[in-house]
């Protein structure tokens, strides 16, 4: 393993402990579930502004969750020792690209061509 990759293994083992612990304030499991015991506001809170509360923690719990999943696969790729090679066209990814963007397992073109994997 190159000191670059074990060093963005640090770094992404880091950022998903953070963003668990984000997932854990919101009253949320790492797999995005939410507790069921969560209050949203109360028996006296008018229930539009319940909702609209809602929906804004259930968003901030899906953009959380899909960051785990990027982190998740990237650590995976890492575990292949195929970190840095694009997962869609299997050219290496500009080291640059992986300093910014240390989930990233796709080049840019095959992000801006949309490849899901
Ligand atoms: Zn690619």
């Amino acid at each position: 393993m190159s000191s670059q990759t074990a060093r963005a293994e640090e770094l992404l083992r880091e950022e998903r402990e953070r963003l668990v612990r984000q997932l854990a304030e919101l009253g949320a499991a790492e797999t995005g579930e939410l507790r069921s015991d969560l209050d949203f506001g109360g028996s006296f809170a008018d229930a539009g502004a319940v909702t609209a509360e809602r929906t804004e923690v259930l968003g901030l719990v899906e953009s959380l969750k899909s960051q785990v999943d990027d982190i998740d696969r990237a650590l995976e790729r890492i575990e292949e020792g195929l970190y840095g090679i694009c997962a869609g066209c299997g050219n290496e990814i500009p080291p640059a690209r992986l300093e910014a963007i240390p989930a990233t397992i796709l080049c840019v073109d095959c992000k801006n061509k949309g490849v899901t994997l």
